[in-house]
């Protein structure tokens, strides 16, 4: 996302490049103990584009047999030290190699990326960006941490001294979306081996192209056999018995709420933490004195960025009542000038949704918007000139009330919901009436309005006069349904590091410890 900034530049550069060829999608297996392993039942799933809806390559469908080999391979790995008891210092050395390697092979990665899952390839490209950067951001907090082992506590009294180690946890499950299919892996993965942990990721099957290819440049770059292992395959047949494996020492999610519950089931199941990055359903609060060009490029940002299919997307839109129609005129405008089509083509913003299932599901929200008697302001359909592939043209519904089910379910695809308000405190009470707490945002030229509705939004996330920018030194995560733990910066670190207390007597006397003054 901090490759946005760049996006102007870069889409001029791209528009003179002329269209990208769809590259051929490799064939791989599973990665496991370092090497590319065939699924033990000899199953694979077709790897479909959805701008075409053409089967390009397949995938290895992994099932439980898989995550057993997975898991051992990291349990060994981890037993034998050869990542685990390495330096921060060490560690970093080869995150920044796998960073390396990923701009090394950004342009085909993101091609890649664009025709698993349909995001418009100068999106794709930004996504291939924030994983380097990423890789490199962890990199340095792993360098960082080797000066914060053993850091002293006072506890009070002078015949102790009392230090702290951070040491990895174990083996941990990492299970990841299809909507950034290799930034959200990356925000785990990074973090995970920075730690010094073995890790084991399941993808998902919608997407799971370039997480395969992560982990053959993630060997390439040096990382040990057994460190990173990937298998893809089914939520249900590798998802599920890696997040109930009794051997790993936490699981690490993201993804829609009602999976993120079965998961975080069980892993309460075998008593192992769990951080749940899960759904969200975020409102953009913009007040009568905002400059509506510039609120509309935000709305537009925070709607339909990556197909409209991100978790934080500021998919309710509270407009201040004295300004909606001119609001309305503005955002139509707006919607209907977006460049829809072949997602590999420069100068695409917006391409298909991911699979037939999910359009399905999407269009259905359509209907149901309509059904509810929310007005439509523009889309809904099926772009003329896109008769196959799953497209469907940037939607917005007007006059949306907040008992419909288009204000409050997450419908993850391009279908903005809009309505109005009068006060700051109904806007607030609106926003906040909802079963998710992902993002929340506020446009407001009154700098003090803006702090007080960022202190009252009920979410992990605010942004105040713009909505998703996303930057990996800072905190992620959600409250309420959307989840619990943060992601990225020092907190992303945190989830994956054990803390030891090393508690040594240090005095020369002999240990009174019935006397008054030895009471601890
Ligand atoms: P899903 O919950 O369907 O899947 C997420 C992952 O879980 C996939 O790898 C999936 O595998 C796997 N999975 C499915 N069933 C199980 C199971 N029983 N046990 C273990 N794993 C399982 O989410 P989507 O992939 O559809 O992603 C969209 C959702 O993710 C949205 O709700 C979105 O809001 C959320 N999301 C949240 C983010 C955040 O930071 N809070 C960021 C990005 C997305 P498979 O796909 O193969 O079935």
């Amino acid at each position: 996302m901090q490759a946005a900034a760049n996006s102007l530049s870069q889409q001029s550069r791209q528009q003179q490049a002329g269209a990208m060829a769809a590259l051929p999608i490799p064939a791989r297996e599973l990665f496991i103990n370092g090497r590319w392993v065939a699924p033990v039942r000899g199953k694979y799933l077709d790897v479909v584009c959805p701008a075409t809806e053409a089967v390009i390559g397949r995938i290895p469908a992994g099932t439980r047999e898989d995550v057993q080999a997975a898991v051992a391979a990291a349990v060994a790995a981890h037993k034998s030290g050869v990542w685990a008891k390495t330096t921060g210092a060490q560690r970093a050395v080869v995150l920044r190699a796998i960073a390396q390697k990923v701009r090394d092979n950004k342009t085909a990665l993101a091609n890649y990326e664009t025709q698993d899952m349909g995001k418009p390839i100068d999106e794709a490209e930004w996504d291939m960006d924030d994983v380097a950067g990423c890789l490199d951001y962890y990199a340095d907090l792993a360098e960082k941490l080797d000066a914060r082992q053993g850091s002293a506590i006072d506890v009070g009294m002078e015949e102790f001294s009392v230090t702290v180690r951070r040491e990895p946890l174990g083996v941990v499950g990492l299970i990841t979306p299809w909507n950034y299919p290799l930034l959200m892996a990356t925000w785990k993965v990074a973090p995970a081996l920075a730690a010094g942990n073995c890790c084991v990721l399941k993808p998902s099957e919608l997407a799971s192209v370039t997480c395969l290819e992560l982990a053959g440049l993630a060997g390439e770059a040096g990382l040990p056999a057994g460190v990173l292992n990937v298998v893809t395959g089914l939520g249900a047949d590798a998802g599920a018995p890696l997040s109930s494996h009794p051997a790993l020492a936490k699981v690490a999610f993201t993804g829609s709420t009602a999976t993120g519950q079965r998961v975080a089931q069980a892993a309460i199941a075998n008593l192992r933490p769990a951080t749940m990055e899960l759904g969200g359903k975020s409102c953009l609060i913009i007040f009568d004195d905002a400059d509506l060009d510039k609120a509309v490029e935000w709305v537009m940002f925070g709607a339909f960025w990556t197909n409209g299919q991100i978790c934080s997307s500021t998919s309710r839109i509270l407009i201040q009542e004295r300004v909606a129609d001119a609001f309305y005129a503005k955002l139509k405008q707006r919607a209907q000038s977006i460049n829809i089509g072949d997602p590999l083509q420069p100068g695409c913003r917006m391409g298909p949704i991911v699979s037939a299932a999910q359009y399905e599901r999407v269009r259905g929200y359509v209907q149901i918007g309509l059904d509810e008697g929310a007005t439509l302001l523009t889309g809904g359909r099926r772009p003329p000139r896109t008769p196959r592939g799953h497209f469907l043209e940037p939607t917005v519904f007007i006059n949306v009330a907040p008992h419909m089910r288009l204000w409050k379910e997450e419908i993850f695809g391009p279908v903005l919901s809009v309505s109005t308000f009068s006060s700051e405190q109904q806007a607030l009470q609106l926003a906040n009436d909802s079963e998710y707490g992902l993002g929340g945002a506020v446009i407001s030229a009154d700098a003090e309005r803006c702090r007080r509705v960022a202190e009252g939004l009920e979410c992990g996330i605010v942004w105040v006069n713009c909505s998703q920018p996303c930057f990996c030194q800072a905190p992620w995560g959600g409250v309420k349904s959307s989840g619990f733990g943060r992601e990225l910066g020092e907190w992303g670190l945190e989830n994956f590091l054990s803390v030891k207390q090393v508690t040594t007597y240090v005095s020369d006397k002999p240990w009174d410890w019935y006397s008054p003054q030895s009471k601890l």
